[in-house]
């Protein structure tokens, strides 16, 4: 079980985003996770000046030096130490042995971010994967790509197939396609962490028995 879930640590790792689209990702976080996290607090750590960062060993850095529950978003490479060389630089990761996810926005980029729109789209995509990492905080486990919320975007534990898109197939594909509500079976599984509703309904019902 997960302590403090009702608070979030965003740290930025080096210069990948500013500190309003930082706020902006925290504000959808508490948004797409309403009734669990309450707050979010956002630090600076300073980057390690290197290209590429083993992620175990971030998410390792991170519960250290920040603790709780965190999201650290850096725009380095995310290693893992899988054999296969086609995976072994992903998106974003979770430690199983802490609170701590991580995610990189490297690969997320359009080829260029000169324009509004396009630094836009490198957010939007950041929050998604994201999403998908906090869930992974809460326990929820990757999924099928055919889960969809009931918006009819793709849910944020839905998961491709990399060899079939490539990383900036994979890109358009799944994480454009995933929206910011999660499906039937994720929302069932979260609503055990949703102890500020539960408070919230049992007020409601008290102020009813006053009636
Ligand atoms: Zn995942
Ligand atoms: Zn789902």
């Amino acid at each position: 079980m997960l302590e403090n879930i009702s608070k979030i640590n965003i740290v930025r790792i080096g210069e990948c985003m500013t500190y309003s689209s930082l706020k902006e990702i925290g504000e959808n976080i508490l948004e797409s996770f309403r009734g669990m996290i309450e707050e979010f607090k956002i630090f600076h750590h300073e980057a390690p000046a290197v290209d590429t960062i083993d992620a175990l060993l971030l998410t390792m850095i991170l519960h250290e030096e920040i603790g709780g529950h965190v999201l650290g978003i850096t725009d380095a490479d995310l290693t893992t130490k899988d054999e296969d060389e086609f995976y072994n630089t992903i998106f974003g990761g979770k430690n199983d042995m802490n609170h701590v996810a991580v995610v990189s926005t490297k690969r997320l980029s359009p080829l260029n971010v000169a324009t509004e729109a396009d630094y836009d789209l490198y957010v939007e995509r950041t929050i998604k994967v994201s999403l998908h990492e906090v869930g992974h905080n809460f326990g929820l486990t990757d999924h099928a790509s055919y889960k969809l919320a009931p918006d009819g975007s793709l849910c944020p534990m839905s998961r491709g197939e990399f060899n079939k898109f490539g990383y900036l197939g994979y890109v358009r594909a799944i994480i454009d396609g995933r929206g910011h509500n999660f499906c039937d079976e994720c929302t069932h599984f979260l609503k055990k962490f949703r102890p500020f509703q539960r408070r919230f309904a049992r007020l409601l019902k008290d102020k009813c028995f006053l009636h």
